[in-house]
């Protein structure tokens, strides 16, 4: 990859790559956009195949967090941080200090917590050598995992989603299909299966499929047909690109919505499921849930105000919905476009000289 071919592509403003040989920490921090304030984002432990694919997945991660803080309404930027190793086997006090000590040389530029492969306990490590983390359990003085809240949003989604489809947003007899049953996914199943959905579940991890079942008396099916199950409400709650030009003709759900980031392998692909006529709720917008919660937590951190405003995902996808069947533009499109106007306004606001205090 020609690394700053793709930054200009996509507006990156920093990468730093960070290795660490006592340890063996290979990470990389890509900073996307700061114009809003400081960049957010989680920090991923991933096997990933190469230093490539690991690049590719911490500027697209780190984009998405731009639009999501950005449609949000955060004072925050977009950043992610990943890092190379296997979480069930390469973790260790060290190499997650070694990753705070490079941290805290960013001086606040980028904030971060857990993600995929990653919880608050490998960050009660890091936090020994930065302060700058989100998310810490709450007997370490953070808010703690942010799966709750998270698919807290997500069920915001899906009734919006039926409110615009069927002018009812109850979930009671609809059918729900889950991918992935990790600290959201399975929230997620808890929350429809409480509102009287029919819930279908899927997970590469049979021991993640086991315990969710059993629980919650779900069907299970197979990872590979999860995405051709008949229903009302598909949610990826995995990895991204899950909608690919391949898979978006397998769907036959009505509505898209769930917490995965990057759902769509191309942003092309939103036109094509409004051509099907199924309905997406964008991811950025979707998943805000956890990110608004570790916002907060940098302001003085209050519950009642966060599930306020995860609570208003719901009228904000609503307004969108409308306004994409008016203008017959794709949800993630007309999203984009809004994003990109904050984006330029607060840009143009910034330029106003405010006597030397640095914007926080
Ligand atoms: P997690 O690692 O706890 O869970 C992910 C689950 O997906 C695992 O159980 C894994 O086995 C499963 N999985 C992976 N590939 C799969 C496949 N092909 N088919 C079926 N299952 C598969 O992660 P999480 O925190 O639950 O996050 C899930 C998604 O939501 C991620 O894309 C993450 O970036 C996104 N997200 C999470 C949060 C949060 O608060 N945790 C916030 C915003 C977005």
């Amino acid at each position: 990859m020609n690394i700053f071919d793709a930054m200009e592509r996509h507006g990156h403003e920093q990468v730093i790559f960070n290795y660490d040989k006592a340890t063996g920490l290979k990470a990389i921090i890509a900073i996307h956009d700061t114009t809003l304030g400081p960049a957010l984002g989680g920090c991923r432990m991933w096997p990933y195949a190469s230093e490539e694919a690991a690049l590719e997945d911490a500027l697209r991660l780190s984009e998405g967090m731009t639009y999501k803080a950005a449609a949000a309404g955060l004072d925050y930027g977009g950043g992610k941080a990943v890092i190379i190793g296997n979480p069930l086997t390469d973790k260790s006090e060290a190499l997650f200090r070694a990753f705070g000590r490079f941290l805290e040389t960013l001086g606040g530029r980028f904030i971060t917590g857990e993600d995929v492969g990653t919880d608050g306990n490998d960050f009660v490590h890091a936090a020994r050598e930065t302060r700058y983390l989100v998310a810490l359990p709450e007997a370490y003085g953070g808010s703690g995992d942010t799966g709750a809240v998270t698919s807290f949003g997500v069920l915001q989604a899906m009734r919006a989603g039926l409110m615009h489809r069927y002018g009812d947003d109850s979930l009671r007899g609809r059918r729900v299909a889950v991918q992935g049953l990790g600290k959201v996914g399975r929230q997620v199943v808890a929350r429809v299966v409480e509102a009287g959905a029919e819930v279908v579940v899927a997970d590469i991890d049979p021991q993640a499929v086991g315990v969710v079942t059993a629980q919650y008396g779900v069907e299970p099916v197979d990872p590979w047909s999860i995405l051709e199950t008949p229903c009302d409400i598909f949610s990826p709650c995995a990895l991204g690109s899950v909608i690919t030009a391949e898979t978006v003709e397998r769907l036959r759900c009505a509505i898209v919505a769930g917490s995965a980031n990057n759902q769509l392998a191309d942003e092309r692909l939103g036109e094509r499921l409004r051509e099907r006529g199924i309905l997406y709720a964008p991811d950025f917008i979707t998943n805000a849930g956890g990110l608004l919660q570790v916002a907060d937590e940098l302001n003085g951190y209050r519950p009642e105000r966060v599930r306020h405003r995860v609570e208003a995902i719901y009228d904000f996808l609503l307004t969108l919905f409308r306004e994409s069947d008016a203008r017959g533009i794709a949800t993630n499109r007309l999203a984009l476009t809004l994003v990109e106007e904050r984006l330029k306004l607060y840009h143009d606001i910034h330029r106003i000289f405010t006597g030397g205090r640095s914007r926080t």
